[in-house]
C-alpha cells in the first residue's frame, strides 16, 4: 500500500517540510475557492466576480463591499483542525517535520499545535491599521459593522494577500530555504497550478517528494510517490 511506503519514507526522514494548499482545509469544511464545488464556480450571483472582490483595488475602492463579502465568505469561525493538521503537528513534535508552508489563511495549523507555520498568503487572524499599524484580532473585524476602523481613525486591513498584491519576500525566501534543506517534501491538498506552489516545489533537491491530492497534478511524474485521496485520511493512517 502507498500509505505503507509513505510511512517508511517518513520513518527514514528527519527533516521533512510540508507544503499545503486549500485541500488541507476542505476536510475542515472550508471550501476550496478554485475547486469545482468552490466559491468561484458557485451558482450564486455575486455582483462582482470573487477574484475582483478579493483584489487590492477593490479593497481600496469598495471597502464596505469588500468587508461584507470577506466576513460572509472568507471567514469560517467554526472550523476545527482535521487529521491532516493534527498529524503534521505531531510530526513536528517528534522532531521529524521542520516547517509547514501553507497557502491557507485560516490558522488551523496553529490551532492543531504546529509551531513553525509559514503562511504565504497571510492570516485572517491578523489585521492591521493602515495608518498606525496597530494590530487587531479577528474578533474586532467580525464585531465591527461596515468598515472596521482603528481607534486612530485609520482603515484596518486583513493581513491576507489579496489579488494584485505580492507575497512577502522574506517569508518566501524562508520557505525556499526550508525546502532546499529538506530530506523529504510532502505536498498536499494542492493541484500545483497556482503561483507560487509550482515554483516552490522546484527547490526541493531530495529523492522523497510525495504528492497527496484528490486529483492528478502536473507534477505527478516528477514525484517519488503519488497518493490520490483525502489528505486527512491518509495522514491519519501514517500515525497509526
Ligand atoms: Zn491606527
Amino acid at each position: 500500500m502507498n500509505t505503507d511506503i509513505l510511512k517508511k519514507l517518513i520513518g527514514d526522514s528527519g527533516n521533512i517540510v510540508f507544503f499545503g494548499g486549500a485541500g488541507v482545509s476542505t476536510e475542515s469544511d472550508i471550501p476550496d475557492f478554485r475547486s469545482s464545488t468552490g466559491l468561484y464556480n458557485s451558482k450564486e450571483n455575486f455582483r462582482y466576480p470573487p477574484e475582483k472582490m478579493l483584489s487590492h483595488s477593490f479593497f481600496v475602492s469598495h471597502t464596505g463591499e469588500f468587508y461584507d463579502f470577506y466576513r460572509n465568505r472568507m471567514i469560517y469561525r467554526e472550523a476545527k483542525p482535521n487529521n491532516a493538521h493534527y498529524a503534521l503537528a505531531r510530526l513536528e513534535e517528534e522532531g521529524k517535520l521542520k516547517a509547514v508552508i501553507t497557502q491557507n489563511v485560516d490558522g488551523l495549523h496553529q490551532m492543531a499545535g504546529s509551531r513553525e507555520v509559514l503562511e504565504l498568503h497571510g492570516s485572517v487572524h491578523r489585521n492591521y491599521c493602515m495608518k498606525c499599524h496597530k494590530f487587531y484580532g479577528l474578533d474586532y473585524i467580525m464585531n465591527s459593522t461596515d468598515i472596521p476602523r482603528c481607534e486612530c481613525g485609520g482603515l484596518i486591513k486583513p493581513d491576507v494577500v489579496l489579488y494584485e498584491e505580492g507575497l512577502d519576500m522574506e517569508m518566501l525566501n524562508k520557505a525556499i530555504s526550508y525546502i532546499k534543506n529538506a530530506d523529504m517534501m510532502i505536498v498536499g491538498g494542492t493541484s500545483l497550478t497556482v503561483y507560487p506552489a509550482a515554483g516552490l516545489i522546484q527547490y526541493y533537491m531530495g529523492n522523497k517528494l510525495v504528492l497527496i491530492n484528490s486529483s492528478e497534478t502536473p507534477y505527478d511524474r516528477s514525484a517519488d510517490l503519488v497518493i490520490n485521496g483525502k489528505i486527512g485520511e491518509i495522514l491519519k493512517q501514517i500515525l497509526e
